[in-house]
């Protein structure tokens, strides 16, 4: 990817030279999500064109240099089908890193797929092979679970775990998630599996709100069939009898939809803004009504730790058929396909799609 809207264009690198402690992946699947669409949009700031898209991936390692080890101290060998922390060169030793212990705020981070540029080696996922950096975060599939399994889950499964974490589920509470796509899914399974006594969602296309269905939300309602905000307030309060939610979760990338969490929540309840990766613009609040008054928690999430990735990846492992986040995945896609994949992205024809190269 070249540029904001330009056309997709193929470039041969050399192969890498690894310095000790990296590893060769050859590309089994990396994602396509919003993410990439977003990038092709010109909607982020800040990216070192030319890149190669991908941040969320899945390969075989075809070779290592030294003797690389996960983060627990298992050696990856030749063979190995692994996933990695597509973010590394936190520094450690900034004020975020240091003093605020908020990591995904340090400066220093780099996101395959995303800050990395392709001038520096193949540091993205749409790629034939990719360059796992010494220091980069690598973890083994485990457990039985596939290259679809966890692609299913892709990079709304750390996400989606991080904002349920963020949100401090305890047992039983009531919890709205706005938003059908991959976060919001992933938002939904972690919340049930945290305790959750009551799953609703608010999203859609209608295919997506099945999807959630399938896996046992408690209630959904299609978004296209309900566009009144007034009518969706009074659904969730018909479903918490009368007091709106404990948590809300928004993924969704509408501005709109931080408005609708905050009357969505009870008192004193909380709201993880997790959708807005984007500036999508702003929105018109009563800081009185909405936020004082209520007594609310409002929370934002950017990014996700190592710890989230590790821990979304177990339950994915030890839930995969209970929920079948292989069935996500809606399309596959060959490298020559990746311009029709970003548009089916980017219509919400597809739910998770799929480069296979
Ligand atoms: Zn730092
Ligand atoms: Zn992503």
């Amino acid at each position: 990817m070249t540029a904001p809207g330009k056309p997709l264009e193929f470039r041969d690198h050399s192969k890498p030279v690894l310095p000790p402690g990296g590893i060769l992946l050859e590309t089994i699947a990396s994602e396509v999500c919003g993410t990439d669409v977003h990038l092709h949009d010109g909607h982020l700031d800040s990216v070192p064109w030319p890149i190669i898209p991908g941040h969320v991936s899945c390969g075989r390692v075809v070779e290592v240099s030294g003797h690389p080890r996960d983060p627990f101290g298992d050696e990856i060998k030749a063979g190995d089908v692994v996933t990695f922390y597509d973010v590394y060169g936190q520094c450690g030793s900034c004020y975020s890193c240091l003093v605020a212990k908020q990591e995904t705020r340090c400066p220093h981070r780099r996101v395959y797929g995303i800050t990395t540029t392709a001038t520096d080696g193949l540091l993205g996922g749409w790629s034939t092979h990719i360059e796992l950096r010494p220091g980069v975060r690598t973890l083994k599939l485990r457990n039985g679970a596939s290259v679809e399994d966890f692609m299913g889950g892709g990079c709304g499964l750390p996400t989606g775990f991080s904002a349920v974490e963020r949100g401090g589920v305890v047992f039983g509470d009531s919890v709205v998630v706005q938003g059908a796509g991959p976060v919001g899914q992933s938002a939904a399974i972690f919340a049930r599996l945290c305790g959750a006594g009551r799953v609703l969602m608010i999203g859609g296309p209608k295919d997506r709100i099945e999807a959630a269905r399938a896996r046992g939300i408690d209630e959904a309602i299609d978004i296209g069939e309900m566009r009144d905000p007034g009518e969706r307030r009074r659904w969730v309060l018909d479903q918490t009898q009368g007091r709106g939610a404990d948590l809300v979760i928004e993924a969704t990338g509408n501005p709109a939809a931080v408005r609708e969490a905050l009357e969505f929540v009870r008192d004193g309840g909380r709201v993880v803004v997790v959708g807005q990766y984007t500036d999508a613009g702003d929105i018109g609040l009563s800081p009185h009504r909405h936020i004082n008054r209520k007594h609310v928690t409002l929370l934002g999430s950017w990014g996700y730790e190592f710890r989230h990735l590790y821990l979304s990846l177990g339950g994915l492992e030890r839930t995969r058929e209970r929920f079948d986040w292989a069935g996500f995945v809606t399309r596959e896609y060959r490298l020559d396909q990746a311009e029709a994949a970003l548009g089916d992205m980017r219509n919400q024809s597809v739910l998770k799609a799929l480069i296979r190269p």
